[in-house]
């Protein structure tokens, strides 16, 4: 087990130990998790974060560089999972950089679904819940690449028939980044999952929003990795609709895995996250 310092961003201060950490090689990938508690919902250090920017808590890292003036019900920190490659580079999901991608969410839709949403809330509630910001904490994070990586466009797709087949799977993990209940309307939730099997390994990020009887919204960015290629495929889509016009029985709307199948696709982007094999130690250069 790698010590903590090492796992996660330079940026958020982890706090003791982490409840449940594990990291294992594959081929040319250490792929490793950390998991522990939820954020607290203030600062724990008052004395020490208004005098320096260096040490502050998790908690002040977290409201200091975010542009929302809120944060979700529950955050994640230290629920981390990192790839990394050989050659130095690295894909990372974490929640603060799932977060800092808020801003950046489609905005004419969500403006839309706010106000048919606001004609449903009792006028007294308005003030206090409207802000003029993403209450739906909608992300288009697709993960954090750092060091060696090149991305290019690509035509090449996923192949998905390929992840039905039964591969042994050698390593699995789902952590939450996130979880919003948007005051008892709906939910938005922003999670990642891993499976490694001997030949590849798939990540599904998927950020998950859904207002009640007002819209739906998946974002997921899925990655598939050939264990024989040098590239990792990255396909993100944004899939969104009202809840009219989903023709589907109430239970399936908790349920992104079939829910999605259902929505249109709005926008989407392919691309190959390239790891060039690092020169061979000792070469002459
Ligand atoms: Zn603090």
């Amino acid at each position: 087990m790698a010590s903590i310092a090492t796992i996660h961003p330079s940026h958020v201060n982890i706090p003791r130990l982490p409840v449940d950490s594990e990291e294992q090689q594959f081929e040319s990938w250490l792929i490793k998790y950390t998991k522990s508690h939820i954020l607290h919902s203030q600062c724990t250090t008052a004395d020490k974060c208004a005098n320096t920017s260096s040490e502050r808590c998790t908690f002040c890292v977290y409201t200091n560089s975010l542009a929302i003036p809120h944060l979700p019900e529950m955050v994640f920190p230290n629920n981390i999972l990192t790839l990394v490659h050989n050659n130095g580079g690295s894909i990372e999901f974490n929640a603060l950089d799932a977060l800092q991608c808020v801003c950046s969410s489609s905005l004419p839709f969500r403006v839309a679904c706010s106000e048919a949403w606001k004609e449903s809330r009792p006028a007294h509630l308005l003030e206090e819940k409207i802000k003029p910001y993403d209450w739906t904490f909608s992300t288009d994070y697709k993960g954090s690449i750092q060091g060696n990586c090149t991305v290019e466009p690509t035509d090449e797709r996923i192949d998905m028939e390929r992840l039905k087949e039964k591969e042994k799977i050698l390593f699995y993990q789902e952590l939450m980044l996130y979880e919003d209940e948007l005051h008892d309307n709906g939910i938005a939730q922003c999670t990642v999952k891993i499976r490694v099997m001997p030949t590849s390994f798939f990540v599904l990020l998927r950020f998950f929003l859904r207002v009640d009887n007002v819209m739906v919204r998946i974002n997921d960015t899925r990655l598939f990795h050939d264990m024989s290629t040098n590239y990792v495929l990255r396909e993100y889509t944004n899939r969104e609709c009202s809840v009219k016009e989903v023709h589907l029985p109430l239970p399936v709307f908790g349920d992104p895995n079939i829910l999605q199948a259902h929505m249109p696709v709005k926008t989407s982007l392919y691309e190959k996250l390239i790891f060039e094999e690092s020169e061979v130690a000792g070469s002459n250069t």
